[in-house]
């Protein structure tokens, strides 16, 4: 692959981050950042933007000072803490990582980033970054925002997986002697703040003069899609039970799947076709009402779950209680929506 002027690709980088880094409660104030701190900022950050990250993460290290303090919190109550940011399994991960780090390594990061890799929730991507920002080692953290950047930069034509080898072999040309970390992140705000998916600030750009997209192209153009396929569309009943202290019944989601560990009014399984059996283990009440509807996007699939409210004094068989006080448990944001009918 043909290299732009390597040199001035990361003094061109450095001079605009320089100019505009933002002070980020996560990042280093001097000295040398803090693992933890790293770690859990890079976890909220994905799918999420830095807006909303950072009352989540400044609740967290207040909660839970330190990596031990974390491994040793109860999992509820870190779904609790977790609530909003969604994909929750972002949150399971992140108690059980905090566990392996306290178990297996003493509560210190293990620096290697095979080690980092097979600790649950850090991928290549995390652990590249937290290889470069926490330990200032030669890594390359390669996101959506940087993968986008590098695209238009060289207009590379290619598709994943093959796009993210070409840009990683590209930026292993181009990374500087030092500054491991601020390369990852200077990157990664070019990506979100001036190479933003639409409408890119090109003349603001410090990569503008060497932009083979800017010079040449569209920047919109690249990097190149693949088509994507429509979700499933997925069906169920949800029900709305209450006793006579108009207290809810509230349970919490078995199995492993998604939404599993979370707390949620009783529904059917979600299903391709709308579910005919309802509950095999809870007594439901002879009269229903039916509520409304509601409409919620999961990763792989839409859910359209029709909600059912009927008082109910019959003992509840299996798992369940009656609350009112709602607020104290990890809801996810289905739950949120079908309470809030
Ligand atoms: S010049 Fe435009 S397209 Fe090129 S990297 Fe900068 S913002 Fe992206």
């Amino acid at each position: 692959m043909m290299v732009l002027n390597s040199d001035s690709f990361s003094q061109d980088l450095f001079q605009w981050f320089d100019g505009i880094k933002r002070d980020l409660p996560w990042r280093k104030a001097g000295g040398h950042a803090n693992p933890y701190h790293v770690w859990l900022s890079e976890i909220m950050l994905q799918q999420t933007t830095v807006k909303s990250v950072i009352p989540y993460f400044l609740n967290f290290i207040q909660r839970w000072p330190t990596i031990e303090d974390l491994g040793r919190a109860n999992l509820d109550e870190v779904l609790h803490a977790w609530q909003g940011l969604g994909y929750y399994t972002r949150a399971k991960n992140l108690h059980k990582c905090a566990q392996m780090i306290v178990g297996e390594f003493g509560g210190r990061f293990p620096e290697d980033r095979n080690a980092l890799l097979k600790l649950p929730g850090i991928g290549p991507y995390t652990s590249a970054a937290i290889t470069s920002i926490a330990f200032e080692k030669p890594a390359i953290a390669l996101d959506g925002n940087v993968m986008r950047v590098i695209s238009r930069y060289l207009t590379l034509e290619s598709l994943r997986p093959q796009l993210d080898q070409d840009a990683e072999a590209f930026l292993w040309q181009v990374i500087p002697q030092s500054r491991f970390g601020d390369f990852t992140q200077a990157l990664m705000e070019l990506g979100a703040l001036m190479c933003r998916p639409k409408s890119p600030m090109c003349l603001h750009c410090p990569l503008m003069k060497n932009c083979k997209a800017y010079l040449n192209a569209v920047p919109e153009d690249f990097p190149k899609k693949v088509l994507k396929k429509a979700l499933p569309q997925k069906f169920g009943h949800a029900f709305l039970l209450k006793n006579s202290n108009h207290q809810i019944l509230i349970r919490k989601r078995a199995g492993k799947g998604i939404l599993s560990g979370l707390y949620e009014v009783p529904t059917t399984d979600w299903d391709l076709t709308l579910p005919k059996r309802l509950l095999q283990d809870i007594s439901l009440p002879e009269h229903l009402n039916l509520r409304g509807e509601v409409n919620h996007t999961f990763t792989h699939f839409h859910l359209n779950l029709k909600v059912w409210e009927g008082a109910t004094r019959h003992p509840i068989r299996r798992m369940g209680r009656f609350l009112k006080n709602l607020k104290d448990y990890a809801l996810p944001t289905l739950m949120k929506k079908v309470l809030s009918l």
